[in-house]
């Protein structure tokens, strides 16, 4: 899939919206793109293995800060989320010492960003149900982590088993590794 001009998204309620662009100087595929199962990304998230995506702020528009139904958590010294005050989908991962980027949470782009438009002409039902093709959608290159941070927190068979590489707190204390929690035994 070639680099798309921009793509929307926004929260459950729609009272928060956005596009994403991709001039020439813009990464694409986006590459600050990870999971994350810190405590504080998953309560936030209310997901299991919350994902999200950097981008330059500039890319981002209308600037969400401008949205008075967007709202901001300071959920540590250094970070801060986005939130939309009304319907609550968490949106946003933001860390003050990098203020030209925002991270957004990779479920918050809409359906036809991240599977495509519904082909409902060409659309046939079976024994499990009606199949619905899709068009376009940016899906995987948009979302497929590059890495997986906070990984002491995997649940074992559950979100231990991804691709890529893995720390067990942040990128930036200890080496990344491939593979299972589960292998590695003290002393070996
Ligand atoms: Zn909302
Ligand atoms: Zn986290």
């Amino acid at each position: 899939m070639s680099r798309p001009q921009f793509i929307s998204g926004g929260c459950l309620c729609g009272a928060v919206r956005f596009t994403v662009s991709f001039p020439e100087d813009a990464d694409w595929p986006p590459k600050g793109n990870g999971t994350c199962q810190c405590t504080m990304c998953r309560k936030h998230s209310g997901s299991l293995l919350p994902q999200n995506c950097g981008f330059p702020k500039v890319n981002i528009s209308p600037p969400l800060e401008d949205n008075p139904s967007y709202k901001t958590y300071k959920s540590s010294h250094e970070a801060y989320r986005g939130f939309c005050g009304i319907c609550g989908s968490a949106l946003t991962f933001n860390y003050n010492k990098e203020p030209e980027t925002t991270e957004i949470n990779l479920g918050a782009f809409d359906e036809d960003v991240l599977c495509g438009k519904r082909d409902e002409a060409n659309a046939w039902e079976d024994e499990y149900g009606r199949h619905v093709p899709r068009i376009g959608g940016v899906g995987k290159e948009l979302c497929y982590a590059k890495y997986h941070i906070f990984m002491e927190n995997a649940i074992a068979g559950v979100t231990d088993d991804l691709p890529g590489t893995k720390w067990l707190l942040d990128r930036s204390s200890g080496k990344g590794f491939t593979g299972k929690l589960t292998d590695f035994k003290k002393g070996s």
